[in-house]
């Protein structure tokens, strides 16, 4: 613990993983503007907290439980490649643990509630725009069975801040709220990057021996190969996260080392995407200039991040492990494509798909890319044909996204392979609808579905904001409220001039 006591001037701080610093009530009048019941169940709370008052004061920071003791994590990071120096919570206070009535431990945090040590020159706020977007993306990504932190609550406040949203001078004043954020654990590839980089060893070896105490149960915490087990851990946990990605057209955005959960959730969504038309080169922030982020480089961008925290794991290691890391290291592409095969085999209703079958997919993927087929809808679409149609060219009515790529030369040549592969399955036509439309959501959280909300929210109208994160939670399902707002149409023409950015 920073020996400076609650106050939260920025500084650089030394020999300490958090500072101990109170939130900063927000001005004016607070609203509860959503909550995520799924997500508040897992601190043992229920829907009827929007009646209590006490909840909200709680869940904004500015009422702070008697058996809290707020925090802001000191974490450094990698950002667009180069390192960081110390970066840290700016925005966030980590106001303690919960352990639930399934004896889970769940670490409380909020976002967006004021200045920290780390705030650099940051005003510790965070815009409705950025909020909304967070809340709903983690509950969605959750509502997929996907490896992400959860938000169980926002609150929207009068005060404004002044953000540039999309990097070109324009500043303007937003409203701001307060997040309640959900995870086993908060700490990051960054969070033991800055110990090894200021040599903190102590600190250093302190902190994983905790984390793997805490979060690594499977692993023993006095054997000496421990830290090489807990790396191989993340490394195959990180590689399924990304192939779930993938396997949702989803970008994240900003995967610097800060941004990496030590639990290889998805955490701090931030100018994130779920594409439309499948696009490899995909970048979802617009301050991205050189796509270093871009949806088809993030199975990369993952293992070098990897290869980072092996960095900073290696003055823990004794000589004669040293040689082990390569090896760990190395098993990080056969993790991701085996995750990423098992994920998209679901999406075709297979039981498995080889790595010589992968030939299937990337069939797939090229006609979409090429007839700018849309990512969600394709699979949803190809689950809802019979395959005796699918050969016949015989697109039902309404099915928009399909429809472009069965007129693609290579298609006789795919429906080929997967009939191929289906059989040799021995699958039904019955099981391979069934499995697709388990794993195959009809709705995605599009830009424009997102923006739309945001708007509604600013105006203060926040059953929009339930309305939106009721039809997500339930993906898979048919469902008339979605289907009237047309969120399973091709997206209106307004929304492709949509950004965003990292001003959040
Ligand atoms: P991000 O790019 O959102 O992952 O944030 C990178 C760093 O900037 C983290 O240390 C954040 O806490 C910090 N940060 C971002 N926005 C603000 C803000 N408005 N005030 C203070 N710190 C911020
Ligand atoms: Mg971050
Ligand atoms: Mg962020």
């Amino acid at each position: 613990l920073d020996p400076i006591s609650e106050n939260y001037v920025r500084r650089n701080v030394k020999n300490a993983i958090f500072s101990r610093v109170k939130p900063t009530k927000l001005q004016g009048q607070i609203f509860l503007a959503g909550i995520s019941p799924s997500a508040l169940d897992l601190i043992d709370l229920d829907p009827s907290v929007i009646l209590d008052t006490k909840f909200q004061e709680f869940a904004s920071g500015s009422w702070i439980h008697p058996s809290s003791f707020p925090l802001a994590h000191r974490y450094g990071g990698y950002q667009f490649g180069w390192w960081a120096e110390q970066l840290g919570d700016g925005r966030a206070h980590l106001l303690g643990h919960y352990v639930n009535r399934n004896g889970s431990w769940w670490e409380l945090q909020l976002k967006g509630s004021g200045k920290t040590p780390y705030s650099r020159d940051g005003d510790g706020r965070a815009v409705v725009r950025s909020s909304v977007r967070e809340f709903l993306a983690a509950e969605y990504m959750d509502a997929l069975g996907f490896r992400t932190s959860r938000c169980a609550s926002i609150v929207v406040g009068d005060e404004l801040a002044l953000r540039d949203q999309f990097y070109n001078g324009n500043l303007e004043m937003e409203k701001t709220a307060v997040v309640l954020r959900l995870s086993p654990t908060w700490f990051r590839f960054g969070s033991l990057e800055i110990l090894s980089k200021k040599n903190e060893l102590e600190n250093l070896r302190f902190l994983v021996d905790h984390i793997i105490a805490k979060h690594f149960k499977s692993i023993s915490t006095e054997h000496p190969d421990r830290y090489l087990s807990f790396l191989s851990t993340v490394v195959e946990d990180t590689a399924e996260m990304i192939a779930q990605w993938q396997s949702i057209g989803f970008a994240h955005g900003v995967m610097n080392t800060d941004n990496m959960s030590i639990l290889s959730l998805t955490i701090d969504y931030g100018p994130f995407g779920f594409m439309d038309a499948y696009n490899p080169s995909f970048v979802p922030n617009s301050s991205d200039d050189d796509g270093m982020y871009s949806y088809k480089n993030q199975p990369k961008i993952g293992f070098s991040n990897i290869r980072k925290l092996s960095e900073a794991l290696q003055p823990l290691l004794m000589p004669y492990q040293m040689g082990q890391i390569k090896n760990i290291l190395a098993g990080y592409d056969h993790h991701f494509q085996l995750a990423y095969l098992k994920q998209f085999s679901k999406k075709l209703g297979l039981k498995s798909l080889s790595l010589q079958d992968g030939i299937i997919v990337n069939r797939l993927l090229e006609m979409m890319a090429d007839n700018k087929a849309d990512f969600t809808m394709t699979f949803w679409e190809l689950g809802n044909i019979t395959l005796g149609d699918l050969e016949n060219k015989k697109v039902p009515k309404g099915f928009w996204a399909l429809k472009k790529i069965v007129k693609d030369k290579r298609f006789p040549e795919f429906i080929q392979l997967y009939k191929t592969k289906l059989q040799e399955d021995g699958i039904t036509e019955n099981s391979r609808q069934s499995l697709m439309t388990a794993n195959n959501p009809r709705y995605v959280l599009r830009n424009w579905i997102a923006q739309q909300t945001i708007e509604e929210v600013e105006r203060g109208n926040y059953s929009a904001l339930e309305e939106v994160l009721g039809i997500l939670r339930n993906p898979f399902i048919f469902q008339k409220a979605a289907e009237g707002k047309g969120f399973a149409n091709s997206p209106p023409v307004w929304s492709t001039s949509l950004k965003v950015s990292c001003s959040s």
